[in-house]
């Protein structure tokens, strides 16, 4: 990363005027920013023609009011949100979060990363986010149920296969997506399969989404450890979250040989120095819904942490699977103190600026989210592929798709980094590879 050239510092300037209080949007934008310095010296056309300014311009937000009545009989009022920021390469494409936190600075960090994202996937999608802060949490499904259909009375007029196509993310899984994929049905009156992503696999789902984000980011961490010299194998790996992402990351840290001893919630940290149980874990998060302390209200070597850091967990491999600025300059300086060689992200943007200026000064192979969580995305497209065809694939083929997508994403990332002077810089490598696919696209398309 590198200090912006003075034309790129007018833009930030400008971009941070038209979007004052929005912390996290404007992380995500610098962040791309400090990737461009070479980029805009290369083509000129960019400033001239003002394509980074209007990359930073959503091409349409919307937000709207979710009111729904709970268990109790009491009106609740929600905010929903829905940035539709890039259409050069394909439809919006971007899942749904549900969680407290989420304002329109998260949404729209979020959009600004999957346009750049789904552009590396080298897939027809264009990138957007939605949302709520609706709480799922403690919420029976009845009133998930109805929340869910408030949500979609509304956004159902903005989305569609060719239009805007939401999946899940935080807080939202194959269940909120099942319940919002018949709303749609039912006010349109039509079964449009390609209007979700993340669909239950017996009514129009891909095998293999459910798992291939947290799968990808492992196929990814195995193209940085081998670009090394090194892999998996005998490796001891930290993961955090213990939700979608983390949980098909632990799975395939394990199948290729990594030692899993750590995962987390909200509330906490667990750790069982003998590996961590897979299949309890899927238990207590997907069957029970529950919380990840209970594992060790069970295993009695194991031990609950509810203060502190998961990071400061000793590991060779850490894998952030939660949510944005979970690992910060101090987590960081304790992963290096202890020897850890890797980071990759699940989550988007899991680490603080400070904390990837660390990791990246101590030489620890670091990827961002937007390369490597981007098997989620990837393999929704390939479920819209599905769709559109109306087919269905195995779980092996879909997965080996996704297996050759991560290869080449880390290939590109890879190679840009090289080509444009800073190798083994995977930032660099994803912002410019990302970036310059959906210029040239925008380009083409005259001002608009
Ligand atoms: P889930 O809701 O399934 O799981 C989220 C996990 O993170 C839970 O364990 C949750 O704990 C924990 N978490 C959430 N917020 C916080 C917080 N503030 N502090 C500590 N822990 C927290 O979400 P996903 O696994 O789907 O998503 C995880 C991350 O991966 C997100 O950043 C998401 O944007 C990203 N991502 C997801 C993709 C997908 O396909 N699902 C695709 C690409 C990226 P608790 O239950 O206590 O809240």
């Amino acid at each position: 990363m590198s200090q912006l050239n003075e034309n790129l510092q007018l833009i930030y300037q400008d971009v941070l005027r038209r979007n004052p209080n929005e912390p996290e949007f404007q992380q995500a934008m610098l962040e791309v920013f400090e990737s461009l310095n070479s980029v805009m010296a290369k083509h000129p056309e960019i400033a001239k023609k003002k394509i980074l300014q209007r990359i930073c311009e959503p091409e349409r937000q919307i937000i709207f009011r979710v009111p729904w009545i709970d268990d109790q009989g009491e009106v609740q009022v929600n905010r929903g949100f829905r940035v539709e920021f890039n259409s050069a390469l394909g439809p919006y494409k971007g899942g749904i979060r549900f969680h407290p936190s989420v304002n329109l600075s998260v949404i729209k960090f979020l959009g600004f990363e999957q346009i750049f994202k789904n552009a590396l996937t080298g897939m027809p999608i264009g990138g957007g986010k939605g949302g709520s802060d609706f709480n799922p949490k403690g919420r029976s499904d009845n009133e998930i149920m109805r929340f869910c259909q408030s949500f979609m009375t509304e956004l159902y007029r903005h989305i569609g296969e060719h239009t805007d196509v939401p999946a899940g993310d935080i807080g939202v899984s194959a269940r909120e997506i099942g319940y919002m994929f018949g709303q749609y049905k039912r006010i349109t009156n039509r079964y449009e399969s390609g209007v979700f992503t993340g669909k239950g696999v017996t009514w129009g789902g891909s095998l293999a989404r459910k798992e291939a984000t947290g799968y990808g980011a492992v196929f990814f961490a195995r193209e940085m450890l081998k670009a090394r010299g090194d892999c998996l194998e005998g490796k001891t790996v930290v993961v955090s979250g213990s939700g979608n992402v983390a949980i098909y990351a632990i799975e395939k840290a394990m199948l290729f040989g990594g030692k899993v001893i750590a995962c987390s919630d909200s509330s906490g940290y667990l750790v069982d120095e003998q590996g961590l149980d897979l299949a309890r874990i899927k238990r207590i998060k997907e069957v029970e819904y529950g919380r990840i302390s209970q594992y060790a209200e069970e295993v009695k070597h194991a031990k609950f942490i509810a203060a502190g850091s998961i990071w400061s967990v000793p590991c060779d491999l850490a894998l952030p699977c939660a949510t944005q600025n979970e690992l910060n300059a101090k987590d960081a300086e304790q992963l290096v103190k202890n020897g850890c060689i890797a980071v990759v992200e699940g989550a988007n943007m899991p680490c603080t600026p400070e904390a990837v200026r660390i990791l990246q000064n101590a030489k620890v192979a670091y990827a961002p989210g937007k390369a490597a969580n981007a098997g989620g995305v990837a393999t929704s497209a390939l479920e819209m592929q599905q769709n559109a065809s109306r087919d269905s694939w195995s779980h092996e083929y879909t997965e080996q798709r996704l297996e050759e997508i991560m290869v080449n994403i880390h290939k590109t990332c890879f190679e840009t980094a090289e080509a444009y002077g800073c190798p083994g810089d995977y930032v660099m490598g994803a912002n410019i590879a990302g970036f310059l696919r959906v210029c040239n696209a925008m380009d083409a398309m005259g001002v608009i």
